[in-house]
């Protein structure tokens, strides 16, 4: 999970919570005291500008590495902007109670979680324990550095939504079975409907769970996966994210004009409709 602004403060919830009711990790915006003391860090490596930390070489370690580097090409790919080579630190702990430890002494305020994204200042970091969701967790937190290395006010809803799609596996097409199988219950219940413009009032983690998750992934497998020009609409959500972010004076002006700028895809007739039909479209495949 992430936060970006000072006006977001928590954790997020990563996708496998809906059904294990197993919360992963996700990133938060905090300050992080000085010492490292506890961090792995006696074994270091780098490829491209990930820079990883752990206890020792894993046995797929150099997988992982290429892995990770090859979803940042991805995302640009998909999104069509140029990454920023700002490096993004990843420290992966060998010792569940180390790394818990490791929360408890930095972040006291925050729940015990797998994985995290956290932005101090320009610097993008990740702490994650091993362990057989390692995978996963990192993935979405690489999503998450990503983005907020380009677009650090991008809103909520996207910001999860892509981090829930591109946490997958490639080999799965970003198509999340869990989120499908609660929205389709939801529907059935008659308690969801998809609704764009009501997910991008939640602008706070505290708003956000696992519905809201599941239905932030629905939007982004939509409009990346839907037509081009949903794509191409998306793309052009986060180029005038770039313009704005760039002639404000302050982050709060940015921050409110970002919000209108991305109201526009919502505004779109039968925009709802149509991830409806797209739901119904993926749990036919
Ligand atoms: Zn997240």
């Amino acid at each position: 999970m992430f936060v970006q602004n000072k006006t977001r403060k928590g954790v997020c919830f990563l996708n496998v919570i809906l059904i294990s009711l197993v919360i992963l990790g996700c990133h938060s915006m905090g300050k992080m005291k000085e010492t490292s003391s506890s961090l792995p860090t006696s074994y270091a490596t780098h490829r491209g500008p990930i820079v990883f930390y752990s206890d020792g070489p894993l046995p797929k370690e150099t997988a992982m590495l290429a892995e990770l580097e090859a979803l940042q090409s991805q995302l640009e790919k998909e999104l069509a902007f140029q990454k920023s080579s700002e490096p993004i630190w990843i420290y992966l702990f060998q010792d569940e109670t180390r790394y818990q430890k490791f929360l408890k002494d930095h972040y006291p305020e925050l729940p015990n979680r797998r994985a995290y994204f956290v932005q101090t200042g320009s610097r993008l970091t990740i702490y994650a324990q091993i362990g057989p969701s390692a995978g996963d967790d990192l993935r979405h937190e690489m999503t998450h550095a990503t983005l907020h290395a380009t677009w650090p006010m991008i809103p909520l809803w996207i910001d999860e939504g892509l981090a829930e799609f591109f946490e997958l596996p490639p080999q799965l097409g970003g198509v999340h079975r869990q989120h499908l199988a609660l929205l389709t219950h939801q529907l059935q219940q008659g308690t969801w409907q998809p609704n764009l413009e009501r997910l991008m009032t939640k602008n706070e983690l505290a708003e956000f769970g696992h519905l809201e998750y599941a239905e932030a992934w629905l939007w982004t497998h939509y409009l990346l996966r839907s037509t081009p020009k949903n794509r191409e609409a998306l793309q052009a959500a986060l180029v005038r994210q770039t313009e704005i972010t760039k002639s404000q004076d302050s982050a709060e002006a940015a921050s409110y004009v970002v919000q209108i700028s991305w109201s526009r895809l919502s505004e779109s007739e039968n925009f709802d409709q149509e991830a409806l039909r797209h739901l119904h479209y993926l749990l036919q495949q």
